[in-house]
Parts: C-alpha cells; sequence; structure tokens
C-alpha cells in the first residue's frame, strides 16, 4: 500500500482531516521519487514514518539487499554494496531515499547504521566459504551517515561489527558522502583516520555531486573515490561527461585512488570505462541489488 493510503484495520484513526489529505497529495505527487531530506512532507508524517521505522529496527524487520560491484577488466564481481531495504506490512516497500533522510534527524540514524555494519559484516565472513572468491577478496561496502561520525560512535560500531563477525577488516569499506566531509574538523579526520588503521577502507560515494573540494581526496585516507551516476548516464556520447569521467580518472590515478563507476546500464558505457582505465564498476549492466541468496549466487559465478 503506498505511503499516501490509510492502514485498512484501524479506519477511525485515518478520517481524511485536511492536514493529511495534504500529505497524501503531496506524497503522491512526489511518487516515485520521494524525497524527504527537501522537507516537502508534513512534520507530522515524517515523525510518523520516524517511528515506524524506529518499530522496524526493534522487530527485526529491516534487511540488506547487495549489489555486485565489478572488476572491469574480465567482469568479475569483487564486492557488494549494501543497501537498506524497509517493507513496510501495510505501506510497501518504501525507498531508502525517502526513510534515510528523516532516520537521519535523529539518533535513530546511528541505531540502524550500527545494525547495518554487523549484519554486513556477518553477512559478508560468510561469503568466504565461497570457492570463487578465493583468488578475489570480496568487500563489502556499507554507506554510512555523519551522525555516526560524531563522538567516535562509528570507530566503535566498526570495531565491534569486526569483532563479533570475525571479518577481516580489509574485506570492509565505508562509503561517506562529500557533504559529511565538508567541514573536515579534527574530530573527523581522527575518526577517519583511527577506521583505516583498523584495516577498513574508505570510499567517497556519488562523488562529484557535493560539496567537496579537491583537497578532501588530499586531507582524508580515502582509497576509493565512488563516479556518481549522474556522470555516467549519458556515456560515451555527451561530451562534457567524457571530459569530466577521464579528468576525474586521472586526478584519482594519479592519488592512487580506485574509482568505481555507479550506474552503469548499457555496454557502451561499460566498454568506455574500461577503456579509460577505470577499474570498477556498479550498475544493472552487472547485477541488480538483491537479498544477500542472490548475491552468493552472482559471486559463484564469477559476476
Ligand atoms: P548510493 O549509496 O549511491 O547507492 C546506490 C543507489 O543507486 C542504490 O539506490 C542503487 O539501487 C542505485 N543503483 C545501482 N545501480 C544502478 C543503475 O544502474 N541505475 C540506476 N538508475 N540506479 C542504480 P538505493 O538502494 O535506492 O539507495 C539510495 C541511497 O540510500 C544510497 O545511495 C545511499 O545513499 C542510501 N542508503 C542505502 N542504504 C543505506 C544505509 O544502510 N545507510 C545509509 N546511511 N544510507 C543508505
Ligand atoms: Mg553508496
Ligand atoms: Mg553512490
Amino acid at each position: 500500500m503506498p505511503l499516501d493510503q490509510p492502514a485498512p484495520e484501524k479506519p477511525a484513526q485515518y478520517q481524511a482531516t485536511p492536514a493529511r489529505m495534504a500529505d497524501a497529495a503531496l506524497t503522491q505527487a512526489l511518487q516515485p521519487s520521494l524525497d524527504l531530506a527537501n522537507g516537502q512532507l508534513s512534520h507530522a508524517l515524517r515523525r510518523k514514518l520516524g517511528q515506524e521505522l524506529r518499530g522496524a529496527l526493534e522487530a527485526g524487520t529491516l534487511a540488506l539487499h547487495y549489489q555486485p560491484r565489478v572488476t572491469l577488466e574480465d567482469g568479475r564481481a569483487c564486492g557488494a554494496e549494501a543497501l537498506l531495504r524497509w517493507h513496510h506490512p501495510k505501506r510497501g516497500n518504501i525507498p531508502p531515499g525517502l526513510f534515510i533522510p528523516i532516520a537521519e534527524t535523529s539518533e535513530l540514524i546511528t541505531d540502524i547504521g550500527g545494525w547495518v555494519l554487523r549484519q554486513a559484516t556477518r553477512e559478508a565472513a560468510g561469503w568466504a566459504q565461497n570457492p570463487a572468491l578465493k583468488q578475489v577478496p570480496a568487500v563489502v561496502s556499507v554507506n554510512v551517515s555523519a551522525r555516526q561520525l560524531r563522538g567516535g560512535v562509528l570507530l566503535r560500531q566498526v570495531a565491534q561489527a569486526l569483532e563479533e563477525s570475525g571479518l577481516p577488516p580489509e574485506r570492509l569499506e565505508l562509503e561517506l558522502t562529500e557533504s559529511m566531509l565538508v567541514d573536515g574538523s579534527a574530530d573527523t579526520l581522527l575518526t577517519l583516520a583511527a577506521i583505516r588503521d583498523l584495516g577498513v577502507g574508505l570510499a567517497l560515494d556519488d562523488f562529484g555531486t557535493g560539496y567537496a573540494s579537491l583537497s578532501v581526496l588530499k586531507r582524508l585516507p580515502l582509497n576509493t573515490i565512488k563516479l556518481d551516476r549522474a556522470f555516467v548516464r549519458d556515456l560515451p556520447h555527451d561530451a562534457e561527461d567524457t571530459a569530466i569521467v577521464r579528468a576525474v580518472q586521472g586526478i584519482a590515478s594519479a592519488l592512487k585512488l580506485e574509482v568505481v563507476a555507479e550506474g552503469v546500464e548499457t555496454e557502451d558505457q561499460r566498454a568506455f570505462l574500461s577503456n579509460i582505465g577505470c577499474e570498477e564498476a556498479q550498475g544493472y549492466l552487472f547485477g541488480r541489488p538483491a537479498a544477500a541468496e542472490h548475491l552468493r549466487r552472482t559471486l559463484r559465478s564469477g559476476g
């Protein structure tokens, strides 16, 4: 049931008040790419979704899907990104682009982030049993939010998840966004350096869409840049995008950073990226996000 539909078993609670009708109209208008980050939905609806999300976390009904990441040279899966999924019993699947910004307005995101780290490391530790992965260490990438960086929480969560799961630290990578890093505070730098010292990788997600200056690439202990799919979409025909992508690849190579191209959907995009020396990619061409069981099959078949 979409977000704007009332839950059937409690009709009295869902009489069509003007506020609810406004929420419903807005929700409808914004489908499918609802963006609560822009504050376009009412405070009441945001608060209700936040409470329901807390309930889902506590009831253990959140899930992770995994999207394979492949080495462009040979097409083999070399890892996967964990992507959070919330299937609401009444409202149906709610996209992370909608519920993550709600969670990010409170400490809820810290609790969710801790659960994602524990779950992803536990599942990835199981991939080691997979014979296809013997030569290629499969890295699991986990998205983290700015709030987790506060007060050293992220470092504690990472250390705990690694200890509980037994996953070798080099098989975990954290995805950070440019906006999280823009302040470049001493606290952030220290936390990230401590995480790198554990042996965990750090990737800059959605590269090119945020506010980061090039000095972020220099100052932070990153190993990977994830090139946002906005630059990949019109490859190889768009002259500006081809120039930008070549330039990013050049900078990354010079700084010894790996580039992962996001949102690769066509063979032409794959060929272009491979030709300019991009090492890795993710996208529907190689595999959509799916439950761990499906990913294990993908990894077993080598891509
Ligand atoms: P992201 O980290 O950039 O994740 C990649 C998004 O691109 C995913 O959307 C994925 O399904 C989508 N995608 C992958 N390949 C293709 C493609 O070829 N074409 C197109 N059009 N899309 C593709 P999803 O799963 O809806 O996630 C959206 C965002 O939600 C993520 O963007 C990430 O910022 C956030 N997110 C997801 N899981 C978590 C989490 O556990 N914690 C935090 N803090 N954020 C999360
Ligand atoms: Mg990501
Ligand atoms: Mg991304």
